[in-house]
């Protein structure tokens, strides 16, 4: 047994400080990047803000909205071929360059991936998702899927180490999903005791990745947009969200109504409510990993967009940074004991 004693951080164990900045407004900052891949060749134009590939968030219909802000949608694995090609063929050409495909690594998932990507070869992102992303399993997965797939932008995950993101980058994958156990519908921690702090992941993750080409996506744990901004200032290229899209319009789940007021159900991704809605049950082996809650509906999902970029946009003023891709370099934590007065709340 070892002990690293050195402390990793959270969201919440951090600020950004504020710095001397020539920038008038927050209208005058760019949340728009550009970015190269490690193996596929075309890059990405985009504002790097994503949907979590969770049947709740990861919709045709989320996708659709996000893409008018240039933002992207990991659509999630249940669609079927028929559900794809209808949303296909009444898309915008350009919705392609704003979604991916999420597949499991399955014998089954493997063949609806071809199948898909036979099918509709304008697709150009596959998402290889499972929990735990440190299996040789997963590692070959991935190579096989760049194997048949040199020019597709291939994302891979979940891990939170600076080792597996090289392994997994120098197997195939362009950008790596990063965090294990901080989702907000996720018990992972809780039935496991397995995870780590969501900014020092991202720093680490970003560190390894950058350093051979590649890019990290940080997944998970984002409560607000300062936690989103934090994110980029940690070196995430690209913020996933699942909790923030929920509730919306645009999101799955259940709508009930309880004493006059909406609400929208949100579940993990490998809690009892999805495993039993995609496979019959939770499968003896494992543990429900996962939680179902009911979130207060928000109506569309564009006033939220807006708070979000908003946000990103106003921290960017606070630092100096004309862009996004600037936040990184313009970023110094500080750690400290206290966020948020709680007065009112
Ligand atoms: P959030 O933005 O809600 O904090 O986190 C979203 C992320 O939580 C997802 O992208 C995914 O990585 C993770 N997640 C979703 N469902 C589950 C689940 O059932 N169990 C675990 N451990 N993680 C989940």
């Amino acid at each position: 047994m070892r002990i690293e004693l050195d402390i990793k951080l959270g969201f919440k164990n951090v600020m950004i400080r504020p710095k001397r900045s020539t920038l008038k407004s927050r209208a005058d900052v760019s949340l728009e990047r550009t970015f190269k891949f490690l193996h596929a060749k075309k890059g990405w134009t985009g504002i790097p803000v994503m949907a979590a590939n969770m049947d709740t968030t990861g919709t045709f219909e989320m996708a659709t909205a996000l893409a008018e802000h240039k933002m992207f949608t990991a659509i999630h694995k249940h669609y079927s071929i028929e559900q794809w090609k209808a949303f296909l063929d009444a898309a915008e050409e350009s919705i392609t360059e704003h979604i991916a495909v999420s597949t499991g690594t399955g014998s089954a998932d493997m063949e609806k991936l071809n199948e898909l990507m036979n099918q509709f070869p304008q697709l150009r992102f596959i998402c290889i998702d499972v929990a735990n992303g440190y299996s040789e399993h997963f590692v070959k997965f991935v190579k096989k899927v760049r194997e048949k797939y040199p020019d597709k932008v291939i994302i891979a995950g979940n891990v939170v180490t600076g080792e597996m993101v090289e392994e997994l980058l120098l197997a195939g994958a362009d950008i790596i999903k990063v965090g294990i156990g901080p989702g907000s519908v996720c018990t992972t921690r809780l039935k496991t005791g397995v995870g780590f702090p969501q900014l020092s992941a991202i720093i680490e993750c970003a560190d390894a990745a950058h350093g051979l080409g590649g890019q990290i996506i940080s997944d998970g744990g984002c409560k607000s947009p300062g936690d989103v901004a934090k994110a980029f200032g940690g070196g995430a290229d690209f913020v996933m969200l699942g909790g923030m899209f929920s509730g919306h319009k645009e999101s799955g789940g259940e709508l009930v109504e309880e004493d006059g007021e909406k609400f929208k159900t949100f579940y993990g991704m490998s809690s009892e409510t999805a495993m039993e809605k995609y496979s019959g049950g939770v499968a003896e082996y494992r543990a429900s990993e996962g939680k179902t809650v009911k979130v207060p509906y928000r109506g569309p999902v564009e006033d939220t967009v807006q708070d979000i970029l908003g946000g990103v946009r106003s921290t960017c003023t606070y630092v100096g940074a004309k862009k996004l891709k600037e936040l990184t370099k313009r970023t110094t934590f500080i750690r400290v004991q206290e966020q948020l007065n709680e007065m009112f709340s």
